[in-house]
């Protein structure tokens, strides 16, 4: 498996691969891997030849009060995991993907510096502004509705940076393919929607969510939960799957089921920032349960904030 770490090399690689015939799939991660990003690349395997993962921590996606700095990381475990899988040919991880080359950030005049206020309309701000007093980057993609429900409220710079930073390794990688969790619902239709409006060449492949054995789902953010929260944190998928059960025995009722749900992790301890019951492909919400949904919840266990979600197929009878 092969390490890269520039731009320049990334894009030189993927073209020498798509010379020699090869397809490319890529699977975009912010590290500290586990056993769900590892799914993504075994499932980037039925799809191309073969398989870039990235690990970048994308500052543009974190607002300054976030978890940026305390994100948990690990180079040579990331390394190690990645290589047993045996089946990724290549690690890009870049140092910083907003390192244009270009006169810094220091260079550019104040009146000329990225800040909140700068503009007609206040500037949603993360980290990369936050962090660089206002950097040369100034491009965002957005994607308008989708970003602005369920986790796009409580974060209102998150979806403009992750749509950002993929749009840009998309251009940097090249891929035929690329992998999105659903544990990330709302990030992977986000994602499908932006490669359709803006027509990139990329086929964009959701994969099934990888769960630990008690039920909880996957999370590079799970190893700060402290064992008491982490016990906690088991509510939702509790909560989730009797919602499933209540909605095929006939449930249809969108406000029961979310009370429902929001009583079973409260009680447990969590704290809700949404439960929402949204169509599956346009996350707009629904007040019946009728066919194809989606319930997706985020709750703080202790100062970890958890997301998860259920797909429900069955029509209810
Ligand atoms: P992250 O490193 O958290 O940004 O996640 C990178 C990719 O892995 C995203 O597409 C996530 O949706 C996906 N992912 C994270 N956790 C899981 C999981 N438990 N099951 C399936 N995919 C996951």
């Amino acid at each position: 498996m092969e390490v890269i770490r520039e731009k320049a090399d990334m894009r030189a690689w993927s073209r020498r691969m798509r010379r020699d015939g090869k397809s490319l799939a890529l699977v975009p991660t912010m590290g500290y891997l586990h056993e769900g990003h590892l799914s993504l690349a075994r499932e980037a395997r039925a799809h191309a030849d073969v398989i870039v993962v990235s690990v970048y921590v994308n500052p543009g996606q974190f607002a300054p009060s976030e978890d940026l700095s305390t994100y948990p990381s690990d180079f040579q475990g990331d390394l190690r995991k990645l290589s047993q899988t045996g089946v990724v040919q290549a690690l890009f991880c870049p140092r910083n993907l907003y390192d244009y080359d270009t006169p810094g950030p220091l260079s550019v005049p104040p009146r000329h510096r990225l800040s909140a206020g700068s503009g007609e309309e206040q500037a949603p701000v993360s980290c990369l502004e936050k962090e660089r007093g206002g950097g040369t980057h100034e491009t965002w993609v957005r994607v308008e509705r989708l970003e602005k429900g369920m986790c796009g409220a409580s974060r209102p710079v998150f979806f403009r940076g992750v749509a950002t930073v993929v749009t840009k390794l998309f251009h940097i990688v090249e891929p035929d393919v690329a992998i999105f969790g659903k544990k990330d619902y709302q990030q992977w239709r986000i994602i499908s929607r932006m490669v359709r409006d803006l027509d990139f060449a990329i086929e964009i492949i959701g994969s099934e969510i990888v769960r630990e054995a008690d039920g909880l789902a996957m999370s590079s953010r799970n190893v700060r939960l402290s064992p008491r929260d982490r016990k906690q944190a088991l509510s939702i998928n509790k909560a989730l799957s009797e919602a499933k059960v209540h909605i095929s025995k006939g449930s249809v009722s969108s406000q029961e089921i979310k009370d429902r749900i929001i009583q079973t992790v409260s009680d447990a301890g969590g704290r809700i920032d949404y439960v929402e019951i949204v169509e599956q492909e346009s996350l707009e919400p629904v007040e019946k349960i009728e066919y194809l949904v989606v319930i997706c919840i985020a709750a703080w266990f202790g100062d970890v904030r958890l997301i998860d979600n259920i797909e429900i197929d069955v029509p209810a009878v």
